[in-house]
């Protein structure tokens, strides 16, 4: 964001990354670890918080419970057993996620626990069958270097995905179970991060090193990065569910700017001599009367299901809630988002954004009067609704109203895909964690130890300087490949194709050839990674033309469900073989007999020349010339 100075306003960024363990099964059960399009049986349930040891329950568990909502699961017999439904108690913890995850913690030299403890950590949005997630610290402490600069690491935990949420209908919500239970591996850092492109740098470097065990899942969803960002004077604010890394650097800044744009309003609401005891004393109105004859959609779609207009005067707030606090959001947004969370409202209507929403400057004219606002001063904000929901609003936008004098209010927010963020929770207290009583804590033996040895990532410097001498690759080039999610598939291609295609040119397809594509717009991300290996194996046999590669590819992005054998002969270019090859050869040869004869075999290049014009990209290069050659001596021999 042009314009804000991170060091001098003290940024603080702490990240946590989600990242899918490519395991043979779930961490708490033997189904496999992976995503289905199978459907399957379906069951509704409703959710109750409970209590921890202490007894206390959760503010945040307690309030999704009070939402009144009743989550439907799709079970797929294929993905899902009765662990999943929560019909049966866990089975003991994956071996291999734990030992990936121990590999990991060896490779930024983190201290590895003595036992692992399977603790319950309270969920309520129904994404978990259960109440709760079952996760495990497996590493304290360790750090990352990136760009000279160490950056601590808090904790490393196994934990088990949540369930898939599919969608919502009125108090109703989807989800899939397919999910729920792929083991993932997190990682904090310590908030140290202080600027937006840092962090994207340190998302970057700790996605290569898991990336580097060779045990990590790919491709949308598999990777999710948390943020918690703060500035000097503002509040720790939690972020969930970045999935892209690009976008880092965006909500990073988006969160800075609302911040430092919550401070800005605290300040000028203290000018204006707005105190909380002002806004204890405002009261709701019943504006029913006045608004019954209203053209405005919400305010009469209210009115039919036999709701009121409550509307409140809030002080000294004129043209507050119309401040925009990040791009696209005004602070009314802000105080939008807790009424609908906190009191299930569809939305508020205030001051600011009028007339609008079919209320006129008559009625706003008569609304003021009646709640006692004078206009240009002090901010109205009006809420239809039933009268249970519009009176517990009224109480949320005054409490939220409170909260910006103070600055900015501690909460967990959703990443939106345009880099923007929007209030999803309270910030969760600490009684969310209680131990899993089904799971007896598992040592970490010596054994375990050592089976952790054979995932711990090399350096991706070791790996680059690898790349480079055994392939010959350039150090560029190897780079890319260290730092694609492909990784893996490259490297096998590499070993693979050894000896029959160059490796720069293996490497150069998944790289370059596959960028230039996304570059046109191409999902190239979706083509299996089979299939990919599929090109590059009918450039090896000569099938195709090295050339050809690209608009295979490209083929493929475009049309999911083709195979290689059909992306070719619909693109045209399946090459001739010897037989066709021969003709085209024959027919050269008979033109330019007289040259043949005069010249002898130096007419070579004149026949590869017409021949080539003619066969570029349809046959073998090779394969031409040695027919070309033949043809030439048969000549040359019958003239005898
Ligand atoms: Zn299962």
């Amino acid at each position: 964001m042009p314009g804000l100075d991170y060091k001098a306003l003290g940024v603080k960024v702490g990240l946590e990354i989600h990242q899918q363990l490519d395991t043979t099964h779930k961490l708490f059960c033997e189904c496999p670890a992976e995503l289905t399009d199978d459907e399957g049986d379906v069951f509704l349930r409703m959710l109750r918080p409970t209590r921890s040891e202490l007894g206390d329950v959760d503010p945040a568990a307690l309030f999704e419970w009070r939402r009144g909502r009743m989550y439907r699961y799709h079970a797929p017999p294929s993905h899902t057993c009765l662990v999943e439904a929560d019909e049966e108690p866990p089975h003991p913890i994956n071996r291999e996620a734990v030992a990936i995850a121990l590999g990991v913690a060896m490779a930024l030299r983190s201290t590895i626990v003595d036992e692992i403890h399977v603790m319950r950590k309270t969920v309520i949005d129904g994404s978990n069958t259960s109440g709760f997630q079952r996760t495990a610290i497996v590493a304290l402490g360790g750090a990352i270097e990136v760009g000279g600069k160490t950056v601590p690491i808090e904790t490393i935990v196994v934990e088990e995905d949540a369930a898939r949420k599919l969608g919502e209908q009125g108090r109703i919500v989807d989800y899939k179970l397919d999910r729920l239970g792929i083991p993932l591996i997190e990682i904090a850092t310590a908030p140290v991060i202080e600027t937006p492109e840092e962090a994207k740098r340190v998302a970057l470097a700790i996605g290569r090193l898991l990336r580097l065990t060779g045990k990590v899942k790919r491709g949308l969803g598999t990777i999710r990065q948390d943020l918690n960002v703060s500035i000097r004077g503002g509040a720790k604010t939690e972020i969930k569910g970045v999935q892209r890394l690009e976008l880092i650097p965006k909500v990073v800044e988006n969160e800075v700017l609302r911040q430092v744009r919550l401070l800005e309003i605290k300040d000028e609401l203290r000018r204006r001599g707005l105190t909380e005891e002002a806004l204890r004393e405002v009261r709701p109105v019943d504006l029913t009367g006045l608004l019954r004859a209203s053209k405005s959609r919400v305010i009469k779609r209210a009115l039919k299901s036999g709701g009121k207009v409550l509307g409140v005067k809030l002080p000294l707030m004129h043209g507050i809630l119309g401040r925009e606090v990040m791009p696209g959001r005004r602070f009314g947004g802000e105080v939008a988002d807790y009424a609908r969370f906190w009191a299930g409202v569809a939305g508020i209507i205030h001051s600011d954004e009028l007339p609008g929403y079919g209320i006129t400057e008559e009625e706003i004219e008569r609304i003021a009067e009646v709640l006692g606002v004078v206009r240009g001063r002090d901010a109205f904000v009006l809420v239809a609704d039933s009268e249970e929901k519009a009176r517990k609003a009224i109480d949320v936008v005054i409490w939220r109203v409170k909260m910006a004098l103070e600055g900015v209010p501690e909460e967990t927010r959703a990443a939106l895909e345009d880099g923007t963020t929007r209030y999803m929770r309270p910030r969760p207290g600490s009684a969310r964690m209680y131990p899993e009583t089904d799971i007896p804590p598992q040592p970490v033996t010596q054994d375990l130890l050592e089976e952790a040895k054979r995932y711990v990532p090399k350096p991706p410097d070791a790996v680059v300087k690898e790349l480079v001498e055994r392939y010959g690759l350039s150090k560029d080039l190897a780079e890319a490949v260290v730092d694609d999610e492909r990784f893996r598939v490259i490297v096998e291609a590499l070993e693979r194709f050894k000896g029959s295609l160059e490796p720069s040119y293996v490497a150069g397809f998944f790289i370059v050839t596959l960028r230039g594509l996304r570059g046109e717009g191409l999902d190239t991300d979706s083509i299996p990674d089979e299939k990919l290996v599929e090109v590059l194996e009918a450039v090896a046999k000569g099938e195709v033309a090295r050339e050809a590669a690209e608009s295979i590819a490209g083929y493929l992005a475009k049309n999911p469900e083709a195979s290689v054998d059909e992306a070719v002969e619909a693109l045209g270019l399946r090459k001739m073989g010897r037989e066709e090859v021969e003709k085209v050869l024959e027919e050269i040869v008979a033109q330019l007999r007289d040259e043949i004869l005069k010249r002898g075999e130096r007419a070579m290049g004149l026949v590869m020349g017409r021949a080539m014009a003619k066969l570029r990209g349809r046959a073998d290069g090779r394969l031409v010339a040695e027919v070309a050659r033949e043809k030439i001596r048969e000549v040359l021999a019958r003239r005898g």
